[in-house]
């Protein structure tokens, strides 16, 4: 029936997802460098660099359009956005670019709408927060958008097929989906001490520094469930992107890898 098991079983994930985020905003900063050691930072800080986001004026074209328009999905405290637009200003000399943050989660944006005062695109129109589910972007029109980004997002969405098909439908012909997330560590012994580390070290870690065990346990079990790196670029493949090369970059050893696909 439409009241099945599977509807339930989603419904329970959304309200699991929400509540695991909105339990951790506040900390979501401090948790991040406890959980991966700092090496988050050093992740997002080549992601950015290697999308290389932004129109420098003196390659444009005149008529061109002026920066980029995009759109940083799950895009919570503004980790993603603040970069990019700091990349856009300072190497590309462009200060047109502009990056709308969305989230399903309004405390996270809460949180990233406060950290955006201690930047200079507070109340810019180079700075958006909406909330929005990554699954139905009704309010984001098609062919929009020219880089679509989702940092350690997509693992937490109920349903990633219709999210990557709604990521294709608002990017432009030539448009680039890039998603930065935890995936499979390639060399077994390092494996065996990620293994320990995430399923041992972690939730003790969530309960000590959050007082929350469960919403730790919750993050390391949606890692172990991701999809393989190969698996998750059929995906993207399936939802009608091209994927450049192999289709994805490993970072440290596979603990975190960059997807990337080009809508044709
Ligand atoms: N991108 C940020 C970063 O890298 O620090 C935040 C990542 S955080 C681990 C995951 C975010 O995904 C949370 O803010 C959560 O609210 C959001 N999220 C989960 N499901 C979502 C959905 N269906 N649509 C949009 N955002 C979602």
């Amino acid at each position: 029936t439409h009241f099945g098991f599977e509807t339930v079983a989603e419904a329970l994930k959304e309200q699991r997802v929400g509540a695991v985020f909105s339990s951790v905003a506040s900390s979501y900063d401090s948790m991040n460098d406890f959980m991966s050691l700092g090496i988050h930072r050093l992740w997002k800080d080549h992601f950015v660099r290697n999308l290389n986001p932004g129109r420098n004026p003196l390659t444009a074209s005149p008529s061109g359009d002026k920066g980029w328009n995009i759109l940083d999905i799950a895009g919570g405290t503004g980790d993603i956005a603040f970069r990019m637009l700091d990349h856009a200003s300072t190497i590309n000399n462009d200060a047109h670019t502009k990056v709308t943050v969305a989230d399903i989660n309004p405390d996270m944006l809460t949180e990233g709408k406060k950290r955006a005062l201690q930047t200079p695109y507070a109340r810019t129109p180079r700075l958006k927060f909406v909330e929005a589910n990554a699954e139905k972007l009704d309010m984001i029109p098609d062919n929009s958008i020219d880089l679509y980004t989702v940092a350690f997002g997509i693992r937490n969405f109920t349903h990633k097929e219709v999210a990557l098909k709604e990521a294709f439908r608002v990017l432009k012909p030539g448009g680039v989906f890039a998603c930065l997330e935890f995936s499979k560590v390639n060399n077994p012994l390092f494996d065996a001490v990620y293994q320990r580390w995430s399923f041992g070290a972690i939730p003790l870690i969530g309960q000590l520094v959050a007082g929350d065990r469960d919403s730790y346990q919750y993050l390391v079990e949606s890692i172990a469930r991701f999809p393989s790196q190969t698996e998750f670029r059929d995906m993207i493949q399936d939802a009608g992107f091209l994927v450049p090369g192999k289709g994805w970059e490993d970072l440290t050893n596979g603990i975190a890898a960059i997807h990337k696909g080009v809508k044709p």
